[in-house]
C-alpha cells in the first residue's frame, strides 16, 4: 500500500517544529528516522495530514556528558551506540549491549533512540534500559519545557505520557560508575524479528554483597517492566563466584530472581509465538543469566 496524502514541512529550529506541532486541529506526526512511523503510513494505521521532518534540525543531534548524566538528542541514530566507547563507562557497554539486537544495520543507521522513546513499543530494548536506569524524558511544547521520568512515561502499548503538540528533545540518563556492572540479553525467534523476552539488568556490587539491582523487562507486559521483587530479592545478597561452573545451582540468587522475576514482575501476553507459560520460563532463565553476565562486568 502507499500512505494517504500529507502535508510536509521541514523546520530548520525547535521552536520553527514548535510552530507546527501546535496545530491540534490536524494529526501532525513528527518525523525522525521514520522506521516506525513510515511503515505504518505505508499500512495506512497511521494517516497524518501533517508530518514535521525534524531531521534538518542540528541542534537535536547533540550526545553529551555533564553533572554525571549523558543526554542523547532526538536525532542521534541506533547505530551510534554500536561503539562501547561511545558513552562513558559502563553505561556505554550497556547501550552497546542492547543496540545490536535492534533490527539490522539500515535500520539502526536512520532510527533513533529518542524515537523508540516516542513509540512506547513493549519490545523495544531502549525503553526497557530507560526503565530500569529510570532516564528522564524531555519535552518541549506549548506549556514550556518538562521532564518526565521513565517509571511515569509508559502508559501501554505504543502510548506514552507525550501531550499533543510536545517534541521530545533528549533522553538523560545517569552514567553508570565503575562498580557497577551491566548486562543485556534478548530471545527471539529470527535474527531480525522483535524480542520475545529480553532482560536489562546493572549490578552494583561491594565487597560481593549486591548493593543495588536495576532490572527491566523487555516485552514481558503490555508496557516496559521494572522488575522491583526481583531486585529487592538481590539486594544485600552474596554476588557468589559466577565464573566457577557453567550452570548456576537452583538455589543461587540470580536464579531465585529470575523466578521471582517470572512469577511477580512480568505480565506476559499471549503471542502468536509464544504463549505467556512459554515466557514466563524464558524470563526466568534470561534474568538469571543476564545477572550473571552484568555480575561477571564488574570491576573487583
Ligand atoms: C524491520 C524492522 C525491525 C525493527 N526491529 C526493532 C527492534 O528489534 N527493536 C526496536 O526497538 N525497534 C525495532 N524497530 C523500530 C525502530 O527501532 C525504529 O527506529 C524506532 O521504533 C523509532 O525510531 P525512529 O527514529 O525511526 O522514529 P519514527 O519512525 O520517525 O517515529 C516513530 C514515532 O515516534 C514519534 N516521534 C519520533 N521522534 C519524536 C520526537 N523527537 N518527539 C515526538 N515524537 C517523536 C513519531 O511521530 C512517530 O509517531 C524495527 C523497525 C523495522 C522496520
Amino acid at each position: 500500500m502507499k500512505p494517504a496524502d500529507f502535508d510536509y514541512t521541514v523546520p530548520r529550529t525547535v521552536p520553527e517544529a514548535l510552530d507546527v506541532l501546535a496545530d491540534t486541529g490536524r494529526d501532525v506526526r513528527v518525523l525522525a528516522g521514520g522506521q516506525s512511523l513510515i511503515l505504518e503510513m505505508h499500512l495506512q494505521r497511521i494517516r497524518p495530514d501533517l508530518v514535521v521532518d525534524i531531521n534538518r534540525i542540528t541542534e537535536l543531534d547533540h550526545l553529551t556528558t555533564d553533572g554525571g548524566q549523558v543526554e542523547v538528542g532526538a536525532l542521534v541514530r541506533h547505530g551510534r551506540f554500536e561503539s562501547p566507547h561511545v558513552v562513558l563507562g559502563p553505561l556505554g557497554r550497556l547501550f552497546s549491549l542492547a543496540v545490536v539486537n535492534i533490527a539490522h544495520p539500515p535500520i539502526r543507521a536512520r532510527g533513533t533512540m529518542v524515537g523508540s522513546l516516542a513509540w512506547g513499543h513493549p519490545a523495544s530494548e531502549w525503553c526497557a534500559i530507560a526503565t530500569a536506569l529510570d532516564a528522564g524524558i524531555r519535552l518541549q511544547g506549548p506549556d514550556g519545557a518538562r521532564e518526565v521520568a521513565a517509571r511515569d512515561w509508559f502508559l501501554g502499548p505504543l502510548r506514552t505520557a507525550r501531550r499533543p503538540g510536545e517534541l521530545i528533545t533528549s533522553i538523560r540518563f545517569p552514567l553508570l560508575g565503575e562498580d557497577t556492572g551491566v548486562g543485556f540479553i534478548e530471545h527471539r525467534r529470527t535474527h531480525f524479528c522483535f524480542a520475545q523476552v529480553a532482560v536489562a539488568a546493572t549490578l552494583t556490587v561491594r565487597d560481593g554483597v549486591i548493593e543495588e539491582a536495576r532490572v527491566a523487562l523487555v516485552n514481558c507486559a503490555d508496557r516496559p517492566v521494572r522488575a522491583h521483587a526481583a531486585e529487592q530479592a538481590l539486594t544485600g545478597a552474596e554476588a557468589g563466584s559466577p565464573r566457577s561452573g557453567n550452570r548456576l545451582p537452583d538455589g543461587h540468587p540470580f536464579v531465585r530472581a529470575g523466578r521471582i522475576a517470572a512469577e511477580q514482575d512480568a505480565a506476559p501476553l499471549a503471542e502468536p509465538y509464544a504463549d505467556p507459560e512459554y515466557r514466563r520460563q524464558a524470563i526466568a532463565v534470561l534474568v538469571g543469566r543476564t545477572l550473571r553476565q552484568a555480575s561477571e562486568g564488574v570491576a573487583t
